[in-house]
């Protein structure tokens, strides 16, 4: 699903990235683990189309990131990638159901079409109760699956994700985390994880150790 090769990235004198390779399977969950600063970060936005390596190549589902103009890789990343970050980012204005909408709106999918899955995935997500609430009417952890579903409506092909439970207590960050499990058991979703949460990174399929700007293990 996901190839990487040789990936090169320095800002400034600084090389956070030396030369990375990843193969990452369809239906496999891997996580990043590594100190501050080793560079996960920014390999998880290189691959997630969000910033550009300095040498190397991206390959998601056959397509070579590179060969996509930037018009492509806008609507690429907007079908392929889903992405949770460690805030949810949802738009306060809008309710639930209105924010998992967002990016099938954008995928220039019918109203009915996007609202008949972001209403499925809001259900499955066990927030059927809570599809028009808003962001600041939802518990921080309703708020983190809003955000899955909303990385989930378009059926990427892989959904990235940076320290998505960093903010939440204990019991909703095992919510989340069980909820990552289950995507990939249900749905044959890839889902590369930035995480700090050695428990889940052991229940992983793989795990990406790295350091200083190389995978060490
Ligand atoms: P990690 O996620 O492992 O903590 P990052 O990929 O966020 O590591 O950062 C790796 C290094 O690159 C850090 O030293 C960080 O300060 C630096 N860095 C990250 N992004 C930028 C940027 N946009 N400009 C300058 N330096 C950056």
């Amino acid at each position: 699903m996901i190839q990487v090769q040789n990936i090169t990235k320095s800002f400034g004198k600084l090389q956070v990235l030396k030369g990375i390779d990843l193969h990452i399977p369809q239906g496999k969950l891997y996580s990043i683990v590594g100190p501050s600063g080793a560079g996960k970060t920014t390999l998880l936005q290189i691959m997630g189309t969000l910033s550009n390596p300095d040498s190397g190549h991206v390959e998601i589902r056959g397509e070579k990131l590179s060969k996509l103009g930037e018009k492509k890789l806008a609507a690429f990343r907007n079908r392929e990638i889903g992405f949770v970050f460690q805030f949810h980012y949802l738009l306060p204005e809008f309710t639930a159901l209105e924010n998992v909408c967002i990016p099938a709106f954008i995928a220039k999918r019918s109203k009915k079409d996007a609202e008949e899955k972001a209403k499925d995935l809001l259900n499955f997500l066990g927030l059927k109760d809570r599809m028009t609430h808003k962001p600041a009417e939802l518990s921080g952890g309703e708020r983190q699956r809003v955000a899955v579903a909303r990385a989930l409506v378009n059926d990427p092909a892989v959904i990235f994700a940076d320290e998505p439970s960093g903010n939440l207590d204990t019991k909703n960050r095992e919510d989340l985390h069980d909820l990552f499990f289950k995507l990939r058991d249900e749905f044959n979703q890839t889902l590369v994880i930035v995480t700090h949460d050695e428990n889940f990174a052991r229940q992983s399929d793989k795990i990406v150790a790295m350091r200083d700007g190389w995978i060490e293990e």
